[in-house]
């Protein structure tokens, strides 16, 4: 893949404002899930290893490149699960020693159990976890994990890493069908249990292309290998986030995700 580069943008986030993209992943999409409606296209190398892909020296040069352009947040995810990345502490350190502008990850949480890993998330400003389901079988057929994932070692590892950070400690929820009375009631409790602060329940709006697309890391709107997903109704969402934020006290919003 030609001209690829660790840092990227900046991109209109739908969350954050103007984002630097930071990718520690590199040219060779790599994640330890291979999600249903993955903006990457189909992920490339399927990994639970942390491993250094992308060298500090290289994103902190061209960090210092941007630091004349405007942006609100320098984003950590891109190709792939950024915790793979055995740098990202250090990644996090030396970009924090050249701008203050906050630095949010966004993980799928395969490796919050880590010792390491949290103690690198611990240097972030925001850590942002996706959690599609409570149950195994939801999250084996949306997100595909490459191990066998279970809501208690989730919440332990979420909740673990939450008592220790002083950042905000998101959960982000794709949504791409209805969920009945009794995953609903779950999805809830679980999120009683974990208390982030603040559930984004977010609906696919871009392309999910067949292969491999390095523009897949920032706003795609269009690809001509791709599938697209229905989002759901409106009335739908608001009466869900309103059903979280009353038996939970959460902060809720829902974005349609057309960006980053
Ligand atoms: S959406 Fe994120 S977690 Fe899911 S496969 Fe793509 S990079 Fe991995």
């Amino acid at each position: 893949m030609k001209n690829f580069l660790p840092v990227y943008g900046p991109v209109k986030s739908w969350r954050y404002g103007n984002s630097l993209g930071i990718d520690p992943i590199g040219m060779v999409s790599t994640c330890s899930f291979n999600c249903v409606y993955c903006q990457l296209g189909k992920i490339e190398r399927s990994s639970l290893d942390r491993q250094n892909f992308v060298s500090t020296a290289e994103i902190v040069d061209l960090v210092k490149q941007k630091s004349t352009e405007k942006f609100d947040v320098i984003t950590i995810s891109g190709s792939g699960e950024p915790t793979l990345a055995i740098n990202l502490g250090e990644i996090i350190r030396s970009v924090k020693q050249i701008t203050k502008t906050p630095v949010i990850v966004l993980t799928n949480g395969s490796l919050l159990g880590l010792a390491s890993v949290q103690s690198d998330l611990l240097l972030a400003d925001e850590v942002s976890v996706k959690l599609d389901g409570i149950t195994t079988d939801r999250v084996d057929r949306v997100n595909r994990p490459n191990f066998r994932w279970n809501w208690e070692q989730f919440a332990d590892s979420f909740f673990h890493l939450r008592h220790l950070f002083r950042g905000r400690m998101t959960i982000q929820t794709m949504l791409l069908s209805r969920w009945n009375h009794n995953e609903r009631q779950a999805y809830i409790n679980g999120l009683n249990q974990i208390r982030p602060d603040r559930v984004y329940l977010n609906i696919p709006c871009r392309p999910k292309p067949k292969l491999r697309l390095l523009q897949g890391r920032e706003n795609l709107t269009e690809s001509k290998e791709a599938n697209w997903f229905k989002p759901l109704e409106m009335d739908y969402l608001e009466a869900f986030a309103q059903e979280i934020r009353d038996q939970s006290g959460l902060a809720v919003s829902f974005v349609m995700v057309h960006e980053q």
